[in-house]
């Protein structure tokens, strides 16, 4: 079903990217990124094309670590293992190859990881032992941008070691593209990573048209007679999540107006709790941030623009350079978008938001 609200793992139950779903299995690079704004279907695409290509898996969810301002090797170790012990209770041979790395003990059958001292365990020899496991193993590590709060381990040189050297599979999404790159630090000639092709698929929102096809579709899976396509559109955008909650919500209310005010609140509280994240380690700036946003959702601005309001707001004046470090973290994290040198919210429901 189309307007089901959780995540999809179906091809049958998702609308479209039959595109994206088909590049992302073909696994071309041995590091693959999955790009879109919250909510586009990316944790959804990543589960139905695992779940046709039917290949051991890893799938660590940093979404966990949202609301944290850092996350230490220990804390990462604990998902691995989770997931590692999900995987060696389907293929019992993977505790044979984990057995010999150092920073691995065995009890019973359960897999548990050192991660501290020297005899820690290191990233690139768990790598390497899954790599060994199995070559067609995939390594998912979905809202990927959440390790740029990693503390005292680089994950980037055993990245771009199984990049160079394993045939295992890659896979990072992220929800803040930005930031994502950040971690990645591509274009930076220091990191590991520099200069290595990634295959990048990004989910976009919906157009007008794929929006309207979509509800179509949805409704008459339902049987439910509807016809206000173009309003949806109008007021909630072509966020895939977004639309699927309202025909969720408008089968149980069969209301147009309640079912669009409801997913708007459901929205607005989402958006706000996700920009609190986000603000967690701004400090002072927070009002700031703020103030930018509500700058920008009122009608979309320049760069002087901003600078003007936030210095009207508190009566000093504020540097350039701190201004373009405001505007370059809410770029990076996707809650604006820049467009022919104006600054606009990423989608409808965040500017509803913050007006
Ligand atoms: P993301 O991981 O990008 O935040 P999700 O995969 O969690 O997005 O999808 C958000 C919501 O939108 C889920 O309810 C999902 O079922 C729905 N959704 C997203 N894209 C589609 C699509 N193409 N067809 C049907 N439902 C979708
Ligand atoms: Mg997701």
């Amino acid at each position: 079903m189309l307007f089901d609200p959780a995540p999809k793992d179906k091809r049958e139950d998702f609308f479209d990217r039959e595109e994206e779903i088909e590049e992302l299995k073909l696994l071309s690079s041995p590091i693959t990124l999955i790009l879109g704004l919250r909510r586009t279907g990316k944790s959804s695409l990543i589960k139905i094309a695992l779940n046709e290509l039917n290949r051991p898996f890893i799938y660590l969810d940093m979404r966990k670590f949202e609301e944290k301002r850092s996350i230490n090797y220990r804390e990462l170790l604990i998902e691995m293992e989770r997931e590692i012990n999900k995987l060696s209770s389907k293929f019992s041979q993977l505790i044979e190859f984990l057995k010999r790395i150092e920073g691995v003990s065995i009890m019973g059958n359960q897999i548990r990881f050192k991660w501290q001292g020297n005899d820690r365990l290191s990233f690139t020899s768990l790598l390497e032992a899954l790599n060994d496991f199995n070559k067609d193993l995939i390594f998912v590590i979905d809202e990927a941008q959440e390790l740029i709060k990693l503390r005292g381990i680089d994950l980037l040189p055993p990245l771009a070691y199984a990049f160079d050297n394993l045939k295992i599979k890659i896979v990072l999404s992220g929800s803040e593209m930005g930031l994502l790159y950040r971690f990645l630090r591509i274009e930076d000639p220091s990191s590991p990573l520099f200069g290595r092709a990634f295959l990048k698929i990004e989910l976009k929102p919906f157009s007008r048209e794929e929006a309207i096809e979509f509800l179509k579709r949805g409704f008459s899976q339902i049987n439910i007679n509807f016809t206000e396509y173009d309003k949806v559109y109008e007021e909630i955008g072509g966020i895939p999540g977004w639309l699927t909650y309202f025909g969720y919500t408008y089968s149980r209310t069969r209301d147009l107006r309640k079912s669009l005010d409801e997913t708007f609140s459901f929205a607005k509280r989402l958006i706000i709790h996700e920009f609190e994240n986000f603000l967690a380690d701004k400090g002072e700036a927070r009002k700031r941030y703020l103030n930018i946003m509500r700058t920008v959702s009122v009608s979309c601005s320049s760069w002087s623009k901003i600078k003007r309001e936030l210095e009207a707001m508190e009566g000093i004046t504020i540097s350039d350079s701190v201004i373009y470090n405001y505007l370059k973290h809410l770029l990076d994290s996707s809650w604006t978008v820049k467009n022919d040198d104006v600054y606009c919210p990423s989608e409808p429901l965040i500017r509803k938001t913050f007006e």
